[in-house]
Formats: C-alpha cells, sequence, structure tokens
C-alpha cells in the first residue's frame, strides 16, 4: 500500500532528513585513508543520536550498525568494522538512515578515498546525475517508470550498468514502504505519482556487469566480476511540480 503522508508526518521527516545531510557533512571529512568503517559508523551514530533521532538501520532486519558502509565492488549492505581500512585509491559509500519521531529519511552518498582512478571519478559523477535526471520527473502524474528510464538510459549511455536485484523504494513510517522505485524500466509503466508520497530513490551503478551476489556475512551484495558500483540516495517529496529532495 502505498501511503500519502500528512503535513505534520511530511515535517517530521524533513527533520530526520536534516539530520542526514547533516551526518554527511560530519563524516565527509574523516573520509580518508587509514579510518576504519567502524570509525565513520561512530561519527555518524552519535550524530544521529545527539540530535535526538535514531539510526534507522541499527537493528533492522538484525543489522548491527548505524549505517552501511560499501567500499569499491560492495554494492551495498556492507558491515562498518574497525578491520575495514580505509585506503588510497577506494571509493566508499555510505548509506544511511535516521528516524525522527517516527518517521525515517534514507540516503546514500560514494566518496573518494584520497586520489582515485578517473574511471571512479567518472562512475560517481554519472551516478549522482542518475539521480538528478530521475528525480526531474518525480512529480504528481508521472509515473515510477519515468523516473526509472530516466536513471537507466543516463547510466547505460555513459557505459554503465544499472543493478536490478536491488530498488529504491517508498519511506516513512517504514524505513522500507511501498512502491519500489527500481533504477530500470520503461515511461508511463509503474504506479502514478501523488503529492504527499515520500520516495527513496536510490541509483546504484557499476562500471562492469549489473549482476551481483551477497557475501557468506548474509548481508555485504558486490558486483560479480569484481569492478567498481557507485550509490547516490535522496528522500524526495513528490508534489505538483518540481520534488522536495529532503536529504541534500
Ligand atoms: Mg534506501
Amino acid at each position: 500500500m502505498i501511503t500519502i503522508k500528512s503535513k505534520e508526518e511530511l515535517n517530521y521527516m524533513r527533520q530526520a532528513g536534516k539530520i542526514l545531510s547533516e551526518v554527511f557533512k560530519a563524516v565527509e571529512v574523516f573520509v580518508k585513508p587509514g579510518i576504519t568503517t567502524a570509525d565513520l559508523d561512530k561519527i555518524a551514530y552519535d550524530y544521529i543520536i545527539k540530535h535526538n533521532a535514531k539510526p534507522s538501520f541499527l537493528n533492522y532486519g538484525g543489522f548491527p550498525k548505524s549505517i552501511c558502509a560499501s567500499v569499491n565492488d560492495e554494492v551495498v549492505h556492507g558491515i562498518p568494522s574497525k578491520k575495514r581500512i580505509l585506503h588510497d585509491g577506494d571509493i566508499v559509500t555510505v548509506d544511511v538512515g535516521a528516524c525522527f519521531k517516527g518517521y525515517h529519511a534514507d540516503a546514500a552518498r560514494t566518496y573518494a578515498v584520497g586520489n582515485i582512478s578517473d574511471e571512479a571519478k567518472r562512475l560517481m559523477k554519472v551516478t549522482e546525475e542518475c539521480f538528478f535526471k530521475g528525480v526531474a520527473l518525480a512529480r504528481e502524474g508521472n509515473h515510477i517508470g519515468d523516473i526509472s528510464n530516466a536513471v537507466q538510459q543516463h547510466a547505460e549511455s555513459n557505459g554503465f550498468s544499472v543493478v536490478r536485484d536491488l530498488v529504491g523504494h517508498g519511506v516513512g513510517a517504514q524505513l522500507h514502504e511501498d512502491p519500489n522505485v527500481p533504477n530500470f524500466g520503461k515511461p508511463g509503466k509503474g504506479p502514478k505519482l501523488k503529492a504527499g508520497m515520500t520516495l527513496a530513490v536510490e541509483p546504484m551503478i557499476n562500471e562492469g556487469t549489473y549482476q551481483v551476489w551477497q557475501l557468506d556475512d548474509g548481508w555485504t551484495i558486490v558486483t560479480q566480476d569484481g569492478m567498481l558500483s557507485a550509490q547516490y540516495e535522496n528522500t524526495i517529496i513528490i508534489t505538483k511540480d518540481e520534488c522536495e529532495i529532503i536529504t541534500l
């Protein structure tokens, strides 16, 4: 069931989104060679708690941490660890959710660790562009498939691929709600967008094959060919005009 949020619910979500935008500012200055993904998790956890919110991912389905930290060929759901030291040339995706007064926001950024390759830079840039191409069509009266198709077209026209097994989603009182928001699809297909819907739009773009598999830890998703993956995600509110991005 797709829910339409009330003004009050939207305000709680905006507050959660604002906290996330600040979490990224706090985290990004520490993304340097030598830091561990557990360190980044702690920064995010502390910031969210200090601002009277809850980390949405902590204990979600048994996930043990507050952020997902996915390095290089890891697509999503990497578990922060003291053993996972970031090195010069890595890319790391930090995905984080915050829950304020019972309402979630969800967002992700991929960061460069030190000096990265030109191809990694291009992947990150195109992934971010995919998000903005998609949400440019996110308005009342359009369809989920319009967003999906715009993301896919931009990724593939740049020689990259779009992960199929994981998709964006509705977000609100639950971290994951209807509808699914795939990063691939056809214009005019899927549920029709209405003002007050809230969506996490999250292109996951791979350098090589779109195929992924899960590691034995039961969480981490990696590319099957070992090539890089990047992600860029924000929570948006559908309106009659341009959507409102609440996690920027
Ligand atoms: Mg999400």
